[in-house]
């Protein structure tokens, strides 16, 4: 009876480790050919920790510290007043903006950083509902993908009953087809934060357009993992975060997008004296700047925004494209190790297949969620966890490795499978 036992079980365990060691031979190999593997060495990570959370936060360029110690030191300690002109403190927002834009298939002049994104989603919703046009006119609807991450959700709905109009919330996925004479524009995620979805930009983006209305697009899980191209379709006006994929740091300034055709009429909800044509003029009545700087707000926080700056360097001579085909490929070779690994129906990647819908994460239902990540960043593979039962992992290209993937699911598997750590 245990003869019968143990010889059923020696050749499925001896086919476990020959998987194991073909996977992890095939890591091997492809961090070898990896063309953005050197990118790993700009960044302040040990080896002892796979790292699949810079979709939540970042690791810190490894300049940054030093950087910072010169922007504190010298700029603020010694030169302090003098460095809002001789250290470029004020130009800051759209000078760190055109920094961003290649990164987001955006012509230099339209992109501005400062506040958070949730401010930013307030600026750019109440922007486009008056670029639409008065909500008595008609166009009376924001369509909002119901989906969405939290405070886009909760803003958009203040703005909506402050400016007049209603919210409609639509699975991204409807938008195209519920577009049409009433909305008066369309706030998605770019990418699902939650399940990784990847929302069709280009086409939705046309539809609203088609209807008469406008896109604007959270960019906070797309910009800095895969090409965005904001010109290309035609984006009005979009959001996004610096702290997830481009590394900012905790809190770091987030980014406004304003479509050059827009920028005459972007009639800002927080008209700031940093907006003003002429800002020293410190006059009482406003007069817009023009270009993208018409949707700074108040004094900018420098040290964050410098941080962010310098941390952009990391970007220098990389090429979107290839980013995006690095995430692709580890994406689907992390699935294809949790497959080989993870005990049958512990785990179910939400994540899709399909690379047109994926973004650079991936997400798997598990019904003990809450008590494997904690284990997982116990030994060393932080993930994070999205109550109530998803394992959310981020797929950094510039920093995460092949290696990274199969050790991230194999130690996956342990903790599911209960085997004690080593
Ligand atoms: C991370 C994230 C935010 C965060 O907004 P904050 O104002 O920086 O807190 C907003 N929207 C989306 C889609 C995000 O993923």
């Amino acid at each position: 009876m245990s003869d019968t036992y143990e010889r059923a079980q020696e050749p499925a365990e001896a086919e476990r480790l020959d998987v194991a060691s073909a996977l992890r031979e095939e890591a091997r190999r492809l961090d070898a050919a990896d063309p953005l593997g050197g990118h790993r060495a700009k960044f302040a990570l040990d080896e002892e920790t796979v790292y699949l959370d810079g979709n939540s936060l970042g690791a810190l360029p490894a300049h940054v510290p030093a950087r910072m110690a010169d922007v504190i030191g010298r700029e603020w300690g010694e030169l302090r007043i003098r460095s809002w002109d001789e250290s470029g403190w004020w130009t800051a927002p759209e000078r760190i903006g055109d920094r961003i834009a290649p990164l987001v298939g955006a012509a230099a002049g339209q992109i501005v950083a400062g506040d958070s994104t949730s401010v930013n989603v307030f600026k750019a919703v109440v922007a486009a509902a008056r670029l639409a046009g008065e909500a008595g006119e008609g166009r009376d609807e924001i369509l909002v993908d119901a989906s969405t991450f939290p405070t886009d959700g909760y803003i958009a709905e203040s703005a909506a009953r402050m400016t007049g109009h209603r919210i409609v919330p639509l699975d991204p996925a409807d938008i195209p087809a519920a577009a049409g004479d009433r909305t008066a524009l369309a706030l998605v995620n770019h990418v699902d934060y939650r399940t990784g979805r990847l929302h069709d930009l280009p086409g939705t983006t046309a539809a609203l357009h088609a209807a008469g209305a406008l896109a604007v697009w959270d960019l906070c899980h797309s910009a800095g993992a895969l090409p965005v191209g904001l010109d290309a379709h035609g984006v009005d006006l979009a959001v996004g975060c610096t702290y997830k994929y481009l590394n900012g740091g905790p809190g770091s300034p987030a980014y406004l997008y304003v479509a050059e055709r827009h920028q005459d009429r972007f009639d800002s909800p927080l008209p700031g004296w940093t907006s003003h044509a002429d800002p020293f003029g410190m006059t009482p009545g406003y007069r817009p700047a023009d270009g993208a700087v018409r949707g700074r707000v108040g004094t900018p926080d420098i040290l964050s925004m410098l941080a962010l700056e310098a941390a952009l360097d990391v970007w220098d001579g990389v090429a979107i494209d290839a980013v995006r085909a690095k995430s692709l490929a580890l994406t689907d070779f992390f699935l294809e190790c949790v497959r080989a690994y993870a005990p049958e129906g512990r785990v179910t990647p939400i994540t899709p297949e399909a690379h047109a819908e994926r973004g650079s994460q991936v997400a798997l239902a598990c019904a003990d969620a809450p008590t494997v990540m904690p284990e997982l960043i116990k030994r060393g593979v932080v993930g994070d966890l999205r109550r109530p039962d998803i394992l959310r992992f981020g797929f950094t290209p510039l920093y995460v490795g092949f290696a990274d993937a199969e050790q991230a699911a194999r130690v996956l598997a342990d903790v599911l499978a209960g085997t004690p750590s080593d």
